[in-house]
């Protein structure tokens, strides 16, 4: 099952600027089925542990401060090859590196403030669907 999902969050910048409804149309459009989804807000804490990858990087302080300064979309996303399709939907983590079209490169302010979210793995995608995700809010 989790090989053909992925996860993803549309980040406290990108939500804040309206442009949620904009970059989940491009999703869509993409072909990803939406699994789950809602809007909430991330504590310093729980935005810490989500990126706890990334805590010896000299940008994770600031990482967990901007995850937890606004309100979030996470989602569960569904199609074939999901995480690799996905990844290529979001572009280059550097909005500067990212192509043309991707969503990275319309919405993201920053490197930092990137828009959005999208797993590195398989393994990773259920990790974090279920870091937001009960099984009942699935679909
Ligand atoms: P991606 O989100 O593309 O998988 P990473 O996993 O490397 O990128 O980093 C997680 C998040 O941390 C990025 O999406 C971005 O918000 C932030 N980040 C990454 N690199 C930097 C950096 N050099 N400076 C500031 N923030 C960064
Ligand atoms: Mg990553």
């Amino acid at each position: 099952m989790a090989t053909n999902q992925t996860f993803t969050m549309i980040k406290p910048d990108a939500v804040e600027g309206g442009h949620t409804g904009a970059i989940i149309k491009l999703i869509e459009e993409a072909g990803f089925r939406i699994v789950a989804i809602k809007k909430t807000q991330l504590t310093p804490e729980r935005a810490g542990q989500f990126y706890a990858v990334h805590r010896e990087r000299p940008f994770y302080n600031n990482l967990r401060t901007y995850m937890s300064s606004g309100t979030i979309v996470p989602m569960i996303l569904e199609k074939e090859n999901a995480v690799a399709d996905f990844r290529k939907l979001i572009g280059a983590t550097n909005p500067e590196q990212a192509e043309e079209g991707t969503i990275r490169k319309l919405y993201a302010k920053s490197i930092e403030a990137n828009a959005i979210h999208g797993s590195d793995s398989d393994e990773n995608a259920a990790i974090e669907g279920s870091f937001f995700f009960a099984a009942t809010e699935q679909f």
